[in-house]
């Protein structure tokens, strides 16, 4: 059952039918292909985002090693951008391990109350380290006691991504405001940012797997491309979708929600007698 734009692939058999007749059978293998397909442009990314940074690599030990007595700048040139590409290819790893471990951990337990207050505490402290370059005012409003359930690690990777991303991929001084807040029954999160904003095309593929906005800009950032697809894929697991409003020129805001833990009040004592 595929939508009437997109092109059919089908899939014909024939076999055997009593004694004299053939049966023909058709099956609509459309999907299995667009996996396959997925697949085959994952593995190709894959490859290409750590082949760049490996030839860089190479490059320089292979100046390096010609040289026979290198001048003290060839190192000191190279030392720099040798250890950002040893990086990049570090969180490359990481975020597809993070990415893999999340699609093999089948449905997990998402009865455990995260207590996610504590946690932004220290992703607050992380996003200060982070900023020291960038100089943003970054604003945090937690309200406290606020938990939801879910899986503390990949809640965690969620919410660390979002920040992290607005800290990157924002001018210099921009503001920045991470907010956790009850609205009615549920918990929402959201980060809000006054930067460059992003067009409406790009807006629409940013959760796609390598998709980034300019990769040149990306890349010096130290991002994979990778990020917003484990957010996306963290929260369809808890049953929650991000999203996205931006404006070029105007800034980004990406939240999500999520039920928010009931915290049952304690009842004072003059209540429990009028009950
Ligand atoms: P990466 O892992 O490379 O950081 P992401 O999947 O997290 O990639 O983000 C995809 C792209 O979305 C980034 O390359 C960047 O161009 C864009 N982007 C994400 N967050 C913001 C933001 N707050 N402001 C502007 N652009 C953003």
């Amino acid at each position: 059952a595929s939508p009437m734009n997109e092109e059919l692939t089908l899939e014909f058999r024939l076999i055997p039918y009593g004694e004299s007749e053939q049966l023909l059978i058709v099956r609509d293998i459309t999907h299995l292909k667009q996996l396959e397909q997925i697949r085959k442009d994952f593995v190709a990314n894959v490859s290409h985002e750590l082949r760049t940074p490996l030839t860089v690599l190479q490059g320089y030990l292979e100046v390096m090693e010609a040289d026979e007595l290198p001048e003290q700048g060839v190192w000191r040139k190279a030392h720099p951008v040798m250890l950002e590409q040893t990086r990049r290819m570090d969180s490359l790893v990481q975020q597809l391990l993070t990415l893999s471990r999340i699609e093999s951990s089948s449905r997990g337990n998402f009865d455990t109350v995260v207590d996610v207050p504590a946690m932004l505490v220290v992703l607050q402290l992380e996003a200060e380290t982070l900023n020291r370059e960038k100089q943003h005012r970054i604003q945090f409003d937690i309200e406290p006691g606020l938990k939801v359930k879910g899986i503390a690690e990949e809640l965690r990777s969620a919410f660390s991504n979002l920040v992290t991303n607005a800290i990157k991929y924002t001018p210099p001084g921009s503001d920045i405001q991470v907010s956790w807040k009850r609205q009615h029954q549920k918990a929402v999160f959201a980060v809000n940012d006054n930067g460059d904003g992003i067009a409406p095309q790009h807006v629409k593929r940013l959760t796609e797997r390598f998709y980034r906005v300019d990769s040149a800009r990306s890349r010096a950032n130290g991002g994979s491309g990778l990020g917003l697809a484990i957010v996306k894929h963290v929260l369809s697991r808890h049953n929650s979708r991000l999203i996205i409003f931006s404006a070029p020129k105007e800034g980004s805001s990406f939240s999500f929600s999520l039920p928010a833990e009931l915290v049952i009040p304690v009842k004072k004592k003059s209540q429990l007698a009028k009950a």
